[in-house]
């Protein structure tokens, strides 16, 4: 849903580099040349950035929030 804000198994903070990340992807990089260039380097972290499946924007709509 949102990138989480560290890794689960190092602990390492990840989410300041996931905008970083969507621009090279979105420019073009390759997905390795990317995780490269964030400076993302232990499997365990590039994993999640991999895996993700950012649906953010499709479950916002159905909040509990007051509108
Ligand atoms: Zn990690």
């Amino acid at each position: 849903m949102i990138i989480p804000v560290r890794c689960f198994s190092c602990g390492s903070v990840i989410a300041d580099r996931w905008q970083a990340w969507r621009n090279h992807i979105d420019a073009g990089m390759s997905l390795s040349d990317a995780l490269d260039e964030v400076g993302l380097e232990r499997y365990c972290c590039r994993r999640l950035f991999v895996s993700h499946v950012d649906l953010i924007e499709e479950v916002a709509p159905f909040t509990t929030a007051q509108q």
